[in-house]
C-alpha cells in the first residue's frame, strides 16, 4: 500500500498514476486518485489494478494538485466504496490514509453521531471528523491537528481542501511518508521511489508531525504547532 501527492503547475494525473505504479510492489487490492481544480474535486477509484484505475480516469480533467493511494484493506472488504480517497459529508475534504486507526469506533461514537458514513473503513472517520471540527469553527489546520490528536494507531495521511487549492496537508505516525522538493512544485510519497521521476530531493518526516505543503514551501510542525526546521537529503537511487 502507499500514498502519493503533487502540488505544482503541471497537470498531475500521470505523475500520481506513475507514482502509484512504483508503489505496486508493496501490494494492494484497490487504488484511487483525487485531483482538484477550479471546478471542484474529482475522485477516481477502482478495486483491482492501477491499470484499471487508469482506464477510469477522465483524461479531460486537468489539475495541478492531487493525491493518490493504493489500499491494503484492513477495515472493510476490498471494494470501490472502501477504496481511497474518502470524502467528508459535504465533499469539501478528501483524504488518503495508510495504516490502522485502532480507536476509530470510539471516535465515530463521540464525534460522528449525526454523520452517515459511506464506507466501512477506519479512514473515513478521520476525514468526517476533520469536517465536524471545521463546522464548529476551527481552521482546517486546527481541525486536522485536533483530529490527529484523537487517533490511536498508525497513519500516513494526505488531505485536500476543496476551498484551498494551494495546500496539501500531510501527517504521519508509524507509517512511512516523505516530502519531495521540486522548486516550483512539491510532492508527497510513502517511498522516494514513487517520485524519483520528478525529484531526488526529499525531506524526512517524523512521527506526529504535520506538514503544510504548498507549491513552493514545506512547513513541518509538531502537534503543538511549533515549526520544525529540517534539511532535505538527496536520494541516491535510480528512477
Ligand atoms: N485501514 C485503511 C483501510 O482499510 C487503510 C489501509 C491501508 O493502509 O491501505 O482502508
Amino acid at each position: 500500500c502507499g500514498i502519493v501527492g503533487y502540488i505544482g503547475q503541471q497537470d498531475c494525473k500521470e505523475i500520481l498514476l506513475r507514482g502509484l505504479e512504483k508503489l505496486e510492489y508493496r501490494g494492494y487490492d484497490s487504488a484511487g486518485i483525487a485531483v482538484l481544480n477550479g471546478e471542484g474535486t474529482y475522485v477516481f477509484k477502482e478495486k483491482g489494478r492501477i491499470a484499471e484505475l487508469r482506464e477510469g480516469v477522465d483524461a479531460s480533467v486537468s489539475a495541478s494538485i492531487g493525491i493518490g493511494h493504493t489500499r491494503w484493506a484492513t477495515h472493510g472488504a476490498p471494494s470501490k466504496e472502501n477504496a481511497h480517497p474518502h470524502q467528508s459529508a459535504s465533499k469539501r475534504f478528501t483524504l488518503v490514509h495508510n495504516g490502522v486507526i485502532e480507536n476509530y469506533l470510539q471516535v465515530k461514537r463521540e464525534y460522528l453521531q449525526n454523520v452517515e458514513l459511506k464506507s466501512e473503513t477506519d479512514t473515513e472517520v478521520i476525514v468526517q471528523t476533520i469536517e465536524q471540527f471545521v463546522n464548529k469553527g476551527l481552521s482546517v489546520e486546527e481541525a486536522f491537528r485536533q483530529t490527529l490528536s484523537l487517533l490511536k494507531g498508525s497513519y500516513a495521511i494526505a488531505l485536500l481542501d476543496e476551498n484551498n487549492r494551494d495546500v496539501i496537508y500531510v501527517a504521519k505516525n508509524k507509517s512511512p511518508l516523505l516530502v519531495g522538493l521540486g522548486g516550483d512544485f512539491n510532492v508527497v510519497a510513502s517511498d522516494a521511489m514513487a517520485m524519483l521521476q520528478v525529484t531526488n530531493q526529499f525531506v524526512e518526516l517524523m512521527d506526529k508531525e504535520i506538514v503544510i505543503v504548498t507549491r513552493d514551501q514545506v512547513t513541518i510542525k509538531n502537534l503543538n504547532g511549533d515549526v520544525i526546521e529540517r534539511a532535505p537529503y538527496t536520494a541516491e537511487l535510480d528512477a
